[in-house]
């Protein structure tokens, strides 16, 4: 029998730290791949099409719903995120560890349909360092900050839901925690 991929996915708030420990195990681990989500939101100055996201109108969202394009998708913040199908198909398929970036909602909703996948949520060290990190971060309205730590603190609250929780106070160590349950997943007899 030829052994999938492992399906690994990463939640967390925004300000947690996600996208440095992301940077940090795709660099050590050469056999995952990372998913790039499609979005409707608009992309910041630093983003580019197809490599960070997939920046979509709502139409053509919708239209990849329609036709059963993405794993899991969930409208966060007024906007829609989703996870393309083919990509994570094929690369378990062919063998690959694959890690989703992807909110709560979209987590559970992809451990209902792969419930061999491990899920990890990166916390932060606390709300008051949260709190700072998204304030420190945010280049929009007082709203926005606003709707992200309370976003925040209803992720913070799923954490049970979670089979993994890292406390992310230093990225090499998160990094590091998260390379140790990745090598012990896969080693687990009930994979082979
Ligand atoms: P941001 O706009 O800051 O890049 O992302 C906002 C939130 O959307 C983050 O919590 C991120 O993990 C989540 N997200 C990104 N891609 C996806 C996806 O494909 N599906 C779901 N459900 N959430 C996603």
């Amino acid at each position: 029998m030829s052994v999938k991929g492992l399906l690994i996915v990463v939640s967390g708030p925004s300000g947690a730290g996600k996208g440095t420990v992301m940077k940090g195990i795709l660099e050590r681990d050469p056999n995952i791949r990372l998913s790039i989500s499609a979005t409707t939101r608009r992309p910041r100055e630093t983003e580019q099409d197809g490599v960070h996201y997939f920046f979509k109108t709502r139409e053509e969202f919708l239209a990849l719903v329609d036709k059963k394009g993405f794993l899991e998708y969930a409208q966060v913040y007024d906007q829609y995120y989703g996870t393309p199908r083919a990509f994570v198909e094929e690369q378990l398929d062919a063998g690959r560890d694959v890690l989703l970036e992807i909110d709560v909602q979209g987590g559970m909703n992809v451990k209902k349909a792969f419930p061999e996948a491990v899920t990890v949520f990166l916390a932060p060290p606390s709300m008051t360092e949260l709190e700072r990190r998204i304030r420190f971060a945010d280049t929009g309205t007082r709203d926005n900050i606003e709707t992200r730590l309370e976003w925040a603190r209803q992720e913070i609250a799923q954490i049970p839901r979670y089979g993994y929780c890292i406390v992310n106070d230093d990225i090499n160590g998160s990094v590091e925690a998260l390379a140790a349950i990745i090598r012990a997943e896969k080693l687990a007899c009930w994979r082979r």
